[in-house]
Order: structure tokens, then C-alpha cells, then sequence
């Protein structure tokens, strides 16, 4: 028998998520049954869809149940096994984030081969994160080097993956996200064409229109709202709109006030498709060849912002939606 902490949902938040619609418990667990496998997490991913998951609502993941303990992507050891072709020491990933440590079926888990690259980076850059951006970017904007790209939340865990697969491509990219350190991460690190800091603009439209005096040809939209506005403002025709989230709707409590300009939309024939990256999942060899080698030419850029221990999961939640993160935001559970 061994003791592990998890996270549960009290109660349904309404508006930003408070601390209060959280509880942690701690519960035993036993050794694994036959064919269970015991599973020590090493890191948790955090992300904006869980928020959706809070809602009672049909989606295209179930809602979370209440009292029972919250489901995500992490990466983990395993320390005891009653299941074939798992053994102590196997790095594995499981839906089972939220908690310490756990028993599992074993056809619930999956081996991970880390591939040179940091465990946990298959929650982020190497994994979801990553493949959405890349399903947005090659596939649903059909990015090529003669296009200029807007990426918002640029500086997040999908959006800056965007902005660098974008730049493989040859794409001249602008980028925009909150505040001064994130500014200096894209113009510094990420080496961006232009960065709009927007909490600092008086007017996002008019900050885009100087990034971007060409227009812009592709927009990877993870916010909606100005932004979406601001694009579409600026859009050259016949521009592709690739909506990969709207995270500035999903803990509002009344309609947007923005975009205001849909009507532009026919007239400068913008193609606007909004996609779920499960749905690309036969990209996946081609996204994690293209990662491996442009991690191995040097020229994959990308960031964490990791919060240390189980008791720190509900505020790194929470800092997603006060722009607390550079990058892919991770609890380190071990
Ligand atoms: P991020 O790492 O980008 O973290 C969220 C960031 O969003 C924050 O750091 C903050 O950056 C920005 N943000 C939060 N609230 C607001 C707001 N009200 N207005 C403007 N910006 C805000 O998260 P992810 O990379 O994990 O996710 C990014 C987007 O991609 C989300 O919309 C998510 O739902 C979506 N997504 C979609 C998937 C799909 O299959 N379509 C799969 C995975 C994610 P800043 O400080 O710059 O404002």
C-alpha cells in the first residue's frame, strides 16, 4: 500500500475558476491487481480544454465528474507491474495527470520513448501542443514561405510551436502575447519578424496594420475576441484563418464584444476553419520527423514553465488564464 495526492472537482466553476471549485484528497493505493499497472507521475500537462471539461455539457471529451479526481495527459515511471510488457522503470503516458501516483489497466497506458528530447516534452513541444500546431499551421493553413502569419497567444505552448513550424517553413511570422518578458521571449528567443505586445497597444488593429504592412496572409488564432478582430481587419484576401481556440471566451460569463467585423469576411474571401487535433492524428510520423530533425539542426525553440509539487496543480491551472506561462505550462509531480 502506498499514500498519493489528487485533485478533484467540488464544484462547477462559473466564471474564471476559483481555488474553491478544487479539492485535494489523499487515498491509498494498493499494489496492482492482475493486468493493472502502478504508474508514479513525473509531470502533468496543464490546458485551456480542461476548463471546458468543467462545464456539464456534450463536447468532444466527456465532462469532468464531480468528486472524482480531474483526467490529463502526463508522463510517468512505472513502479510495480502485474501486467505484460510493462516492468519497473518503464517511462509511460497515461490520461491519469491530477495525481502522484496510481494503478491502471495496462491497455490505458502507452510506452514512451523519449527520443532524445526531455521526458516531458511529449506534453508539449513533441506532443500535443505540437501536433496541433502543426496540423494548424501545414495542414488547415497550408503555410508556405511567401506567406506572412499572425500567431496569437504566440508565446503559449501551442502558439509558439506554431510561430516555429511556421518559420520552417520559410513564413515571415508576427506574433502576439501579454507583457514584456513574453515580447522578449518571441523577438529574443523565438526571433519573431515583429512582436505586438497587446496589453501595451493602445489599438490591436492598428498595431497589426504597422507588424504587418503587406496584410497578413495566414492567421493561427488561439484566442478570438480583438484578436480575431484585428486579424480579420488586416487580412489579405483570400487569407486562411486556422481557429485552433478561443480562450478569451472560455471563462466568459456574457457575450463577446468583438469580433465586430464578420462582414468583411466574404468580401476579402477569407477561409476560417476551426479543426481539433485529433482529427490529424495520420500526421503525427510526419510532425514527429520534422520535430526530431529540426531538433537535431539546433533550430527547435521551445519553453516550459514548470510549478513544482501536487499542491501547485490548481494555480498552474489557474495561470493559464492570468498568462502565468512561457511555453508548455507543466506541474513536475516527482
Ligand atoms: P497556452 O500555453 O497558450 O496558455 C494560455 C495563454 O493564453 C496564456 O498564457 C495567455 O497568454 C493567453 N490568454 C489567456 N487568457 C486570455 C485572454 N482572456 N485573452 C487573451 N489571451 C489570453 O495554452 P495552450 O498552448 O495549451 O493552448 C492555446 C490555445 O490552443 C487554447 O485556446 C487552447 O484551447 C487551444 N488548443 C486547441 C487544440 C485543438 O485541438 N484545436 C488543442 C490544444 C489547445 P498571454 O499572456 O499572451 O495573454
Amino acid at each position: 500500500m502506498t499514500v498519493s495526492r489528487e485533485f478533484r472537482l467540488k464544484s462547477r466553476p462559473v466564471g474564471l475558476p476559483t481555488t474553491d471549485n478544487f479539492e485535494m484528497a489523499t487515498v491509498d493505493v494498493p499494489e496492482p491487481a492482475a493486468g493493472e499497472v502502478q504508474v508514479r507521475n513525473l509531470f502533468m500537462s496543464l490546458d485551456p480544454a480542461m476548463r471546458g471539461r468543467m462545464f456539464d455539457r456534450k463536447s468532444y471529451v466527456p465532462p469532468y465528474k464531480l468528486d472524482e479526481p480531474l483526467l490529463g495527459r502526463a508522463v510517468g515511471v512505472v513502479t510495480a507491474s502485474a501486467a505484460d510488457g510493462f516492468a519497473p522503470g518503464d517511462l509511460v503516458l497515461s490520461e491519469y495527470g491530477w495525481r502522484e501516483i496510481f494503478n491502471a489497466p495496462a491497455a490505458e497506458l502507452t510506452h514512451h520513448d523519449p527520443a532524445g528530447l526531455p521526458p516531458q516534452a511529449v506534453l508539449g513541444i513533441a506532443g500535443l501542443s505540437g501536433l496541433t500546431a502543426y496540423a494548424g499551421i501545414v495542414r488547415i493553413a497550408q503555410v508556405k514561405a511567401v506567406d506572412t502569419v499572425f500567431v496569437s497567444a504566440a508565446s503559449g505552448a501551442v502558439g509558439s510551436a506554431a510561430c516555429v513550424i511556421a518559420q520552417h517553413l520559410g513564413a515571415r511570422v508576427i506574433g502576439s502575447a501579454g507583457g514584456a518578458d513574453k515580447a522578449a521571449f518571441l523577438r529574443d528567443e523565438l526571433r519573431l519578424d515583429e512582436v505586438i505586445d497587446y496589453k501595451a497597444v493602445p489599438n490591436l488593429t492598428k498595431a497589426l496594420a504597422a507588424a504587418a504592412p503587406q496584410g497578413i496572409d495566414v492567421f493561427f488564432d488561439n484566442v478570438g475576441g480583438d484578436q480575431l478582430e484585428a486579424a480579420i481587419g488586416i487580412a489579405n484576401p483570400f487569407a486562411r484563418f486556422a481557429i485552433c481556440g478561443a480562450i478569451s471566451g472560455y471563462n466568459a460569463t456574457t457575450p463577446p464584444t468583438a469580433p465586430r467585423n464578420l462582414m468583411l469576411i466574404p468580401s476579402k474571401r477569407i477561409r476560417m476553419e476551426g479543426y481539433i487535433a485529433f482529427d490529424h492524428e495520420d500526421l503525427r510520423p510526419q510532425f514527429l520527423a520534422d520535430i526530431a530533425r529540426w531538433h537535431k539542426a539546433g533550430t527547435l525553440v521551445w519553453r516550459e514553465t514548470v510549478y513544482e509539487g501536487i499542491e501547485t496543480a490548481v494555480d498552474a491551472f489557474l495561470g493559464l488564464f492570468t498568462g502565468a506561462n512561457i511555453g508548455k505550462m507543466l506541474v513536475k509531480l516527482s
